[in-house]
């Protein structure tokens, strides 16, 4: 059995682009929701969830889909993904986001399970 993770696994198992006869069908395509893309950002985004009114225009404009919802409420953003291009402060209505300086401790400010769960758009 092997040691290594299954993605790196069967990642070094899959041909390189230059190996894929025309035709080639991808059966195993990439996904951005299996590895952390917003570990080079500068700022958060911390939401204050006592004025938030789920009216989500926050998840519609956000060009990552790093808003979690359920059952049509705003939950929690999605770290993992997250640019902090600071868009949803700009867009909230109500401006109950505010964009803060990336750190261990704002992070833990906000609800976050870490998966993109109904945020696919
Ligand atoms: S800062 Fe940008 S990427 Fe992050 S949740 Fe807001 S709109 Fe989305
Ligand atoms: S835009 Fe503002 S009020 Fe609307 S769901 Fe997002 S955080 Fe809540």
């Amino acid at each position: 059995m092997s040691s290594q993770p299954q993605s790196e696994q069967s990642r070094s198992e899959s041909p390189l682009w230059q190996q894929i006869q025309p035709g080639g069908i991808g059966v195993n395509p990439g996904s951005t929701d299996r590895v952390q893309t917003g570990d080079w950002r500068t700022e958060v985004p911390v939401v204050d969830f006592e004025r938030c009114t789920h009216c989500m225009i926050c998840w519609v404009d956000c060009p990552d889909a790093s808003f979690e919802v359920a059952n049509a409420k705003l939950i929690g953003v999605d770290l993992k993904h997250c640019k902090g291009c600071g868009i949803c402060a700009q867009v909230c209505p109500v401006k109950c986001i505010e964009m803060v300086p990336d750190s261990a401790e704002n992070r833990e400010t906000q609800p976050s399970n870490g998966a993109s769960s109904e945020s696919a758009k």
